[in-house]
């Protein structure tokens, strides 16, 4: 005899009603998501004990008929999809026709709702998958369903819902997403008659952080805005140097729809490297708007993830927005982020004087300004400096140079305040942007060698090497085999002094790991940067500090460098005049 039965449809319907409904905020997820689907523009949630024992959600939306209101706990009954091409292009937030049906099949629930056209709106009450009532009443339009004892006929997962506290405060974080979403949308909720969170519509996402989170972290955050093709992603995210220690707050949505998805994650990490510190992360809440047809919805019963058909475009898409964003800051980073006012008054006393002043040329020439920009540096004067500072654009700001601090940093003024820029750090930026534009206009050139040198490079050196050879080449750096694990240096590029060059190659053979590099590419040319840019402790001339600073306030990121250091520390003009006490003018 066979073991098998067809399970009878009142189990068959709290088993497929477990998949939808899990807890509390699953209830409220899927309230809200058909008020949004009905153009609400007021949602009012209402919890006893954090949803256990009611869920309340009302909204001022688009009603039901009374003959939606008799349908709409059928499975599989919905609006918003109909022939099967739908399932190609879903452009509502619900589309299943299940959540009424399976929270009702796990709970006593009472609907009231009126459409602002029939006579009347309708009260249906269920129990389980009862129907108890179906009257009329008088009721302002919109909906409002009221979901009592949830799981109350299924104990095995009633028993998994967790204390008041935790389930509440899963549906503060998911109201607060959607909240982010829908900033046009009033959304009200409360716990045992009290209130936890109120944000009446605004226009735009930055009220709705603002009303949300605060003005802390609104200062710390930039918007951006990028578009490609049909793909468009908006958003709020991190400054450079600002971040968090953890990712709890990198809220994605595609369409206006939360979801997680590690491409968005990964990207994100990659799009920050460089811009924050070590040990940051990024935050922000990012927008895509993504043809319909390009995103699968249909891959997870609460909707939670997506599938994108162009995984790398959406990819491409934050990269290019966050560096675009970052571009438009100012990247100078002030010198007192937080802390006390005392303790910021502390820094400026004893970081700035004595200012060493260091004006005689010095002895030793920079490597970086080898043979081409030797001459050109020697003959720079300040006219020259004036007339290239004279063309930065409008919003960067001119300054002085005034002198050289511990040989190391280069002290100099602006309209906004003092600026204390360290020379490597500078150097290195101003290098690194160099060889990035020399690689992509392919214009190394390269030295050859009548008598190459030979390096002798140890085993990881060595494997390194087979894996770098064709960039390595590119950039002008050729070896040959010599057998063994040494190489012969034929060819290097001609920005290099041949002793320089073998240090390089060598340390750039050194390890392979891109640490936080975005790619190979860029950690070949960080580090060639970093090798070649002048050290801290090397005496500068007041020519050569302001063509280095000149440099530096040209290139695309002034204010880190490529390790993702700061290279410019400011200490504003308001600062120094509070901490002497004088009355800003
Ligand atoms: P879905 O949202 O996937 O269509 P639901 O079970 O959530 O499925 O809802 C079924 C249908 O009930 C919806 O398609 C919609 O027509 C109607 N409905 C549900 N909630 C509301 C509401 N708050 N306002 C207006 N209509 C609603
Ligand atoms: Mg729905």
């Amino acid at each position: 005899m066979g073991v098998i039965k067809v399970l009878a449809p009142e189990i068959a319907q709290k088993i497929a009603a477990g998949e939808v409904v899990e807890r509390p905020v699953s209830v409220v997820k899927e309230l809200v998501e058909n008020s949004l689907d009905a153009a609400a523009t007021e949602i009012k949630v209402e919890l006893l004990d954090g949803g256990k024992k009611l869920i309340r959600v009302q909204d001022n939306g688009w009603g039901m008929s009374q003959e939606d209101a008799a349908l709409c706990f059928r499975r599989y009954a919905t609006s918003k999809i109909s022939v099967e091409e739908d399932l190609e292009k879903i452009a509502t937030l619900g589309f299943r026709g299940e959540a009424l049906a399976s929270i009702s099949a796990v709970s006593r629930l009472v609907l009231k709702t009126f459409n602002g056209q029939e006579d009347r709106g309708y009260l249906v009450e269920r129990e389980g998958d009862k129907l108890i009532r179906f009257v009329e009443i008088s009721f302002p339009q919109g909906t409002m369903v009221e979901v009592y004892d949830l799981f109350f006929n299924l104990p095995a997962r009633k028993k998994f819902l967790r204390s008041e506290r935790s389930e509440l405060s899963l549906v503060v974080n998911y109201l607060t997403q959607v909240a982010l979403a829908y900033p046009e949308v009033k959304f009200t909720l409360s716990n045992n008659n009290r209130e936890v969170i109120n944000c009446p519509g605004v226009v735009s996402l930055k009220d709705r952080v603002y009303q949300l989170y605060g003005k802390k972290l609104l200062d710390n955050l930039m918007p951006i805005d990028y578009e490609e093709g049909a793909y468009r992603i908006t958003g709020l995210c991190s400054r450079p140097f600002s971040g968090r220690i953890d990712r709890q707050r990198q809220l994605f949505f595609v369409n206006r729809r939360p979801v997680k998805d590690r491409i968005l994650v990964a990207a994100l990490t990659q799009a920050y490297l460089g811009l924050l510190e070590r040990q940051k992360n990024p935050e922000g809440f990012f927008f895509l708007e993504i043809p319909y047809d390009q995103v699968d919805v249909n891959v997870h019963p609460a909707k939670a993830e997506v599938r994108f058909r162009e995984p790398q475009q959406v990819y491409r898409l934050i990269l290019k927005a966050v560096e675009l964003g970052a571009q438009q800051e100012s990247l100078i980073k002030p010198i007192i982020v937080e802390g006390s006012e005392k303790k910021e008054e502390a820094e400026v006393e004893s970081g700035l004087i004595p200012i060493e002043t260091q004006r005689e040329v010095s002895s030793e020439p920079l490597s970086l300004i080898e043979d081409q920009k030797k001459l050109e540096l020697i003959n720079f004067r300040n006219e020259e400096v004036k007339r290239v500072a004279e063309g930065y654009p409008q919003d960067r700001q001119p300054f002085q140079v005034l002198g050289q601090y511990l040989a190391s940093y280069i002290v100099a003024t602006s309209e906004e305040g003092l600026l204390i820029i360290d020379q490597h750090n500078a150097h290195e930026r101003i290098l690194f942007e160099k060889f990035e534009k020399m690689e992509q206009e392919n214009s190394w050139k390269s030295r050859q060698m009548l008598f190459p040198t030979v390096l002798e490079l140890s085993p990881g050196q060595r494997l390194n090497y087979e894996e770098l050879k064709e960039e390595l080449e590119k950039i002008g750096f050729v070896l040959e085999p010599m057998g063994g694990n040494s190489l012969a240096l034929k060819e290097y590029p001609d920005f290099f002094k041949e002793k320089e060059a073998s240090e390089i190659l060598l340390s750039l053979l050194e390890d392979n790991n891109r640490d936080k590099f975005k790619d190979r590419r860029t950690k070949l040319l960080a580090t060639m940067a970093c090798k070649s840019a002048i050290k801290a402790g090397q005496a500068l001339s007041l020519a050569e500090m302001e063509y280095l600073t000149v440099e530096l306030f040209q290139t695309k990121n002034p204010g880190i460098c490529p390790h993702g250091r700061p290279v410019i520390i400011k200490i504003e003009r308001s600062r120094i005049e509070r901490a002497i006490g004088r009355q800003p003018e």
